[in-house]
């Protein structure tokens, strides 16, 4: 039997453990295989299809994978695989055109992208506790901007009283310790006309020890307010020490939302998606994005089609409350907002 909410918030991880977790991630194919008792072909086709964007498995999430199952949901999230290297037309290495948005040639700013009216994104690391193969980043280069860009960062994003939000993304923004994190918020503290911060992050997800009681301080000094945007695509991926992650976070009243890739393979299922949303309604996280996939070189064996997607979000809508289906989007370029598909 599960626990119980007020039972796991007992669940604490100490000061550090995340980070340990993540030095001790699995980079060799050759290890994911032995530890997930896969065949050695599992992993000679990994190396080769891994490419510029390798392998890396935080425990804590190898941990939820079931031994010996090829087509597990989480595993085919992180396992490279042939299928990458197949060529596919359409598909290209910045599907969004934010490479060049963010570098010193096409930003303003670089490191900000000002996409939408009111809200600003900083790639605030080029880090991440995991590589999803299907990340519409996977080709960029993984460069982190570092704490030396911020005072020029703010300095840009106080010049613009219309940014009432900024979006800490990456990479994974949770990927920075909590001191330089603190940092960061200082820094955006300081501009006037900034109300919110969001984060847009995996890491509790797939290292929930990251969720420190220094993190939760940062998030609830009030000014900024802010928001945290969960990345989470299967019911599998949330263990009790994610919903005790969860509970903590929500127990503070920070405000969680998720947002979820459509991937074949993984939950282009109604009873995976359904299961899904469901359970983070109970666990006080409100599903605010499905998306569709963003068309990157490498992640096509991923794509459902959109008329799939639709009528899997027509019959989510049948069977769960309004408010637990969120809404499917795809970002296309030039558009003032995300594209609400169906
Ligand atoms: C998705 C996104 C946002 C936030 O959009 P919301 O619809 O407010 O969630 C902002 N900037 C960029 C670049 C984005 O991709
Ligand atoms: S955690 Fe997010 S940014 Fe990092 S690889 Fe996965 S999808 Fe990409």
């Amino acid at each position: 039997m599960s626990r119980s909410i007020s039972q796991v918030e007992r669940i604490v991880p100490r000061r550090g453990d995340w980070k340990a977790a993540l030095a001790r991630s699995v980079t060799d194919p050759d290890e994911l295989c032995r530890l997930l008792e896969l065949p050695g072909a599992v992993a000679r086709a990994a190396r080769r299809a891994a490419g510029d964007f390798p392998l890396l498995v935080p425990r804590p999430y190898l941990a939820r994978i079931r031994p010996g199952d090829a087509h597990d949901p989480l595993l085919k999230q992180v396992l490279p695989v042939e299928a990458e290297l197949a060529a596919a037309p359409g598909f290209s290495p910045d599907p969004l055109g934010e490479a060049s948005a963010t570098t010193a040639a096409g930003s303003p700013c670089p490191g900000v992208l000002r996409k939408y009216d009111g809200r600003s994104l900083i790639v605030a690391t080029g880090g991440c506790g995991v590589h999803c193969r299907f990340c519409f980043r996977r080709h960029f280069p993984r460069r982190d901007l570092g704490p030396g860009r911020w005072p020029a960062v703010a300095a840009h994003l106080g010049t613009d009283p219309s940014i009432r939000e900024v979006i800490l993304s990456g990479g994974d923004p949770l990927w920075l310790d909590d001191r330089t994190l603190g940092r960061l918020l200082d820094r955006l503290a300081g501009i006037p006309h900034v109300r919110r911060v969001r984060l847009h992050t995996r890491l509790p997800v797939v290292v929930p020890a990251r969720v420190t009681e220094e993190l939760i301080g940062h998030l609830t000094r009030g000014r900024p307010v802010s928001l945290v945007v969960l990345h989470v695509n299967h019911p599998a991926e949330i263990d009790e020490a994610v919903a005790a992650a969860l509970a903590r976070l929500a127990g503070v009243g920070i405000p969680l939302l998720s947002q979820s890739v459509l991937l074949r393979g993984v939950n282009d299922s109604l009873h995976v998606l359904a299961e899904l949303f469901e359970r983070l309604v109970d666990l006080r996280v409100m599903p605010y994005y499905l998306h569709q996939l963003d068309r990157v070189v490498g992640a096509a064996h991923f794509e459902v089609p959109v008329k799939q997607g639709v009528e899997l979000v027509r019959r989510l809508r049948a069977r769960l409350p309004g408010y637990a289906v969120p809404r499917y989007v795809r970002e296309v370029p030039g558009e003032p907002n995300k594209v609400v598909l169906g």
